[in-house]
């Protein structure tokens, strides 16, 4: 099993012809025109992480005992 991430680089149309071509391409199969770079989107679903969600604090750190009172003051 293996997790392949869905790479989905949208088509490109050739500026020249308007044949659709594969993104991976450079130039247009059909009549050889230079197609534009396919700059990789911004993923419009998926929205920035933001970071740790609601990781409430610690309220106060516990475990610090009151130190006994200094002996000898009586
Ligand atoms: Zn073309």
């Amino acid at each position: 099993m293996c997790f392949r991430p869905a790479t989905v680089a949208p088509d490109k149309t050739c500026p020249a012809c308007g044949e659709t071509c594969k993104p991976e391409l450079d130039a247009c199969p059909k009549c050889g025109a230079e197609l534009p770079k396919t700059s990789m989107p911004p993923m419009p679903g998926a929205p920035g992480a933001a970071g740790a969600p609601g990781m409430p604090k610690a309220p106060g750190a516990p475990g610090a005992p009151k130190p006994p009172s200094a002996p000898g003051t009586r």
